[in-house]
């Protein structure tokens, strides 16, 4: 069977297969998610926090251009809360405790997973990219951001 996509009003082929090497997705997001460079395993991807660094220091890949955005914080939110919420239920249902002590569980659960999860998350996210080839990970894609300065040429 052919697919064909009609572009226009005009018939057109889909698009070539691209004869770029092929990435594998899951190693790439479990090496991000563990802080290491999705392309060689041994670099780390984050400077601070969420901050990542230009370039691997050990292979030179460059993670500068990954668009995470508001993925991690959405993704950690989603798991925090199906981990927080059922549990609190849970406690409540059979236990009725107190407010204050709903206040001393479950806040600080909610905090310490979201800083646990959020990290990991974000680097899995730019290890997806990576593999997919989104964004500047495609060395053959045409620019769509300007281009970031080096911390060297940073002024602030
Ligand atoms: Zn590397």
């Amino acid at each position: 069977m052919t697919v064909h996509y009609e572009l226009n009003g005009t018939l057109e082929s889909p698009p070539a297969r691209s004869d770029k090497p092929r990435r594998p997705v899951m190693p790439a997001m479990l090496r991000g998610a563990a802080n290491r460079c999705m392309n060689c395993g041994q670099g780390r991807i984050f400077d601070r926090f969420l901050k990542t660094n230009h370039a691997c220091s050990h292979c030179g890949t460059e993670f500068h251009h990954h668009r995470a955005d508001d993925a991690p914080p959405y993704f950690t939110i989603t798991i925090v809360g199906h981990i927080v919420i059922p549990a609190l239920l849970a406690v409540e249902v059979m236990w009725h405790p107190d407010l204050w002590i709903h206040m001393a569980l479950w806040v600080p659960l909610t905090l310490v997973l979201s800083f646990l999860l959020m990290q990991p998350i974000k680097g899995a996210l730019v290890g997806l990219q990576w593999a997919l080839y989104m964004h500047g990970f495609d060395p053959d894609a045409e620019d769509d951001l300007p281009p970031v300065p080096l911390p060297s040429e940073r002024t602030t």
